[in-house]
């Protein structure tokens, strides 16, 4: 990070992570902001993989370098390396599996210990599409996150619901608490 010497064209740029148990839909979250393509069927390819999406916001340019675990928590091997620098969080887990929510408090904790500074994180409810087998309930999401000082918003990557909303959140926090200024 460093900072551009005169103020046109200023840029910004931002690291957010995505966390949360295997299968939750943290690949899909991110391949359907940043290109707007879902997938029924996980990727095997293990290995850190980002993509960079940019925002405008007060006519700046924001980018925003998304990062996806890509299958290192499987083996609960998320490097501090991969928590280095993130300014921003989503914390995922699956509104039909009840158990990747029980893990939340456990991914927050982690969270906390790697992260070196002030981290704009948004709890998210992900596969809102599957209705019909819920296992949490929305009203148990909002209070986890009111709770640990959270945005909160469920989303479905397969139908799209509220995706864009949710890192848009984020990357707007951000920008409005910190804005590092970038070449
Ligand atoms: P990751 O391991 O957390 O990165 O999860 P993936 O993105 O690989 O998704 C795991 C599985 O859940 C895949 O079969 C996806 O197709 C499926 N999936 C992801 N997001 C959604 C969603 O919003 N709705 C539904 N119904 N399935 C989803």
């Amino acid at each position: 990070m460093g900072s551009s010497s005169d103020d046109e064209g200023e840029e910004y740029l931002f690291k957010i992570v995505i966390i949360g148990d295997s299968a939750v839909g943290k690949s899909n979250l991110l391949s359907r902001y940043a290109r707007n393509e879902f997938n029924m069927h996980s990727k095997a390819t293990i290995g850190v993989e980002f993509q960079t999406q940019s925002l405008e916001i007060d006519g700046k340019e924001v980018k925003a370098q998304i990062w996806d675990t890509a299958g290192q928590e499987r083996f609960r091997a998320v490097t501090s390396a991969y928590y280095r620098g993130a300014f921003g969080a989503l914390v995922v887990y699956d509104i039909s599996r009840r158990s990747t929510f029980e893990s939340i408090p456990r991914w927050l904790d982690e969270l906390k210990t790697h992260s070196d500074t002030t981290v704009a994180k948004m709890l998210v409810g992900n596969k809102c599409d599957l209705e019909n087998i819920r296992d949490v309930s929305v009203e148990e999401g909002k209070i986890l996150a009111e709770s640990e000082g959270l945005f909160f918003m469920e989303t479905s990557a397969l139908d799209s619901t509220n995706v864009k909303k949710a890192f848009e959140i984020v990357i707007r926090e951000i920008y409005n608490n910190v804005s590092r200024k970038v070449l």
